[in-house]
């Protein structure tokens, strides 16, 4: 069956000492209290990631993840890191296209295109961000629109490229606000992007596609949208910065996807 993840997304917080100290705390409870098939990703900022792995290099089902990369493998290009440095440091997944990125940063589907063949080019799993904003939801537009974002940047793919990304739907609305979708949007939503997958790759990659929801996800909303048939977990961000909160959501998978083979 598709692979469970909660991936966490500390976006710009902490210091290095609250970073080691939020690790150190998560480490031991997802090894203590989450299910094995559930594969956590801890994406956390750059200079973070010298070190995190140390914390749970031994721990299978902990996997250590980036928020972006460049889209050129290196160069003169101040400031940027690639996704060779990324993958020299043991990174094993990198957001790409967080609607943060596409709106302060200005990253067109274009260059996200070309960040996800990079991270795939060098053996890493794309955790490739969508979704609308209120506006376009409220015109009654958005699941074309969310498919446009997946048409742009990831079919261009091969079918065995494209079974190495992570998609996350994120409504912008949601994203930080306090409002999460209700668990039917996010069915809604996450049903039309598989059969849009569908449509390109077949169902049976479709089938295996990890599709994980985003936007205020915490531990009293993530049982009902991660019982949703087509919500393979979560991508975390503010709730993924308390530890128990965030172990609690790493939890919240209903039996039957624990068990399926
Ligand atoms: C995110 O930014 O990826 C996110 C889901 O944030 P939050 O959980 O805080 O809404």
């Amino acid at each position: 069956m598709r692979q469970l993840i909660v991936a966490a997304n500390w976006k710009m917080n902490l210091t290095r000492q609250e970073g080691i100290a939020l690790i150190s705390e998560v480490v031991p409870m997802v090894r203590d209290q989450v299910h094995t098939k559930v594969k956590v990703v801890l994406c956390v900022p750059f200079p973070f990631i010298g070190f995190a792995k140390r914390f749970f290099q031994s721990q299978k089902n902990i996997a250590l993840g980036a928020q972006n990369c460049y889209y050129k493998p290196a160069g003169a290009y101040t400031g940027e890191i690639s996704a060779p440095m990324l993958k020299s440091f043991d990174v094993d997944y990198v957001i790409i296209g967080h609607s943060e990125r596409r709106q302060y940063f200005g990253e067109t589907e274009e260059v996200l295109a070309e960040k996800v063949r990079q991270v795939i080019a060098n053996q890493m799993h794309p955790i490739f961000c969508c979704g609308e904003s209120l506006q376009t939801r409220q015109s009654g537009y958005h699941i074309n629109f969310v498919r446009q974002q997946l048409s742009q940047s990831l079919f261009h793919l091969s079918a065995e490229d494209f079974a190495k990304v992570v998609i996350a739907y994120e409504p912008i609305w949601a994203i930080g606000t306090g409002h999460n979708a209700t668990a039917q949007q996010a069915q809604e939503m996450h049903f039309a992007l598989r059969q849009h997958i569908a449509s390109v790759y077949g169902q049976e990659i479709a089938q295996q596609t990890t599709i994980l929801y985003g936007g205020s996800c915490n531990a009293n909303n993530a049982p009902e949208i991660f019982a949703c048939p087509d919500v393979d977990g979560g991508l975390i961000g503010g709730a993924s910065l308390k530890s128990s909160e965030f172990t609690n959501i790493c939890k919240s998978f209903p039996l039957y996807k624990l068990i399926a083979d």
